[in-house]
């Protein structure tokens, strides 16, 4: 049994918010802890979820979590600068 100490979701509920979020506009980075080293970890891949494990940077394990949290971003365009992003959410 992991601990959930960043209420953390199962897949099948991060996989319909990502989709839902994405769908609104925002930006979904997956995170989670890995099961080696026990490191709160970031996806540096937006809107993907790796079915095939997630590579810790802190470890440089394969790690294969069944819970995840993310963070959300959303692309706004100011005058001439385009894509700036904020992430939050972070948990
Ligand atoms: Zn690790």
């Amino acid at each position: 049994m992991e601990t959930n100490e960043y209420n953390d979701l199962p897949v099948e509920v991060i996989l319909k918010k990502m989709e839902e979020l994405i769908s609104n506009g925002f930006d979904v980075l997956i995170k989670f802890k890995c099961l080696n080293c026990g490191s709160r970890q970031t996806s540096d891949v937006p809107n993907k979820f790796f079915t095939e494990g997630y590579s810790c940077e802190e470890c440089g394990k394969i790690t294969y979590p069944k819970i995840f949290g993310f963070a959300v971003a959303k692309r706004i365009t100011i005058g001439d600068k385009i894509n700036e992003e904020v992430w939050e959410g972070y948990n």
